[in-house]
C-alpha cells in the first residue's frame, strides 16, 4: 500500500479538485447574476426581463420564452412594449377552447389594425417583437416607407386546425385560434394606401414579394409555428402566425 503522501495519491486529489472548481464554476456564476452580486450588459444577462425595445441578441428566445412562459412577466413586458391594447377577461368557452391572459389587441406600436382582435399575452408578445425586430425593418429596407395598417382575418376562433382537406368535419385537432395563440394576416397597407396582399404579391421577386417573404421569415424568429402560402392552399391569402405548440416554419 502506498503511503498516503504518493505522487499518485495527490494527482487524484488534484484532479479532484478540478473537476469540483469546473463544475461549480457554472453555479456560482448563475448565482452571482442572479443575486445581483455582478452585473453584466442587459443582453447578456439571461435574469433580467425581456425589453422588447433592446436589439435582440444571443439570449433573447431565451428570454421571450421565459417571459411568454410567466403571464406576470409577459404582462409586464407587454406593458412596455408600444402595443395597443385593453385587459379582456379569461374565458372558457368549451373543450380546448378559451383563453387566459390575454389582451384586445387594438394596434400595434406603429400600424393600426383593420379591427381589435383578441390575442394571448404570448402571442401578443411574440407580435410586438415581429412588429419592432422584422415586420417593420423589413418594410422600410423593401419598400421605403414602414407599414401603416395591418388586415387579419381574426385570430380567436374556437375550432380545429383546418388543413384542407376535412376541414368541413375538422382534423380533431384543436387549432391555436381556439386558445388565441394565433393570429392570420391577409395584407399590409402602406401609408400612401398602398395595399401588399399576401394572396397577390406573396410570387415573384418584386418589392413587394420580397418584402412579404422577410414579413414571414422574420415571423419565424418571434412566433413559434408561422404557416404561409408555400405550406398549403389553406393558406394560400394569409400567414398564420401562432405562438405555443411546435415549431414550425413553412
Ligand atoms: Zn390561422
Amino acid at each position: 500500500m502506498p503511503p498516503p503522501s504518493s505522487p499518485s495519491r495527490i494527482r487524484r486529489i488534484v484532479t479532484l479538485l478540478a473537476w469540483a472548481a469546473f463544475l461549480a464554476a457554472p453555479l456560482a456564476l448563475a448565482w452571482a447574476l442572479h443575486a445581483g452580486a455582478i452585473t453584466i450588459p442587459e443582453r447578456y444577462n439571461p435574469w433580467t426581463p425581456l425589453d422588447v425595445a433592446a436589439e435582440p441578441g444571443p439570449l433573447t428566445s431565451f428570454k421571450l420564452g421565459r417571459a411568454r412562459a410567466e403571464p406576470a412577466l409577459c404582462m409586464a413586458a407587454l406593458a412596455a412594449s408600444g402595443l395597443q391594447y385593453d385587459p379582456v377577461a379569461d374565458r372558457e368557452t368549451g373543450t380546448g377552447c378559451g383563453f387566459k391572459d390575454a389582451v384586445r389587441l387594438q394596434g400595434g406600436r406603429s400600424l393600426a389594425l383593420s379591427s381589435p382582435t383578441v390575442l394571448s399575452c404570448r402571442a401578443a408578445l411574440s407580435f410586438a417583437m415581429w412588429e419592432r425586430h422584422a415586420l417593420q425593418p423589413a418594410a422600410t429596407q423593401r419598400l421605403g416607407v414602414p407599414v401603416a395598417r395591418l388586415e387579419h382575418l381574426g385570430s380567436y376562433a374556437c375550432r380545429d386546425v383546418n388543413t384542407g382537406e376535412r376541414a368541413a368535419q375538422g382534423s380533431g385537432r384543436r387549432s391555436r385560434h381556439a386558445t388565441a395563440d394565433a393570429l392570420d394576416i391577409a395584407a399590409f397597407v402602406r401609408e400612401d394606401r398602398r395595399r401588399i396582399v399576401v394572396r397577390r404579391d406573396w410570387t415573384g421577386d418584386g418589392a413587394e414579394a420580397l418584402f412579404l417573404r422577410d414579413a414571414h421569415a422574420g415571423a419565424c424568429r418571434f412566433f413559434d409555428g408561422v404557416l404561409g402560402p408555400d405550406y398549403n392552399a389553406v393558406h394560400a391569402d394569409h400567414f398564420h402566425l401562432e405562438a405555443g405548440g411546435w415549431r414550425m416554419c413553412r
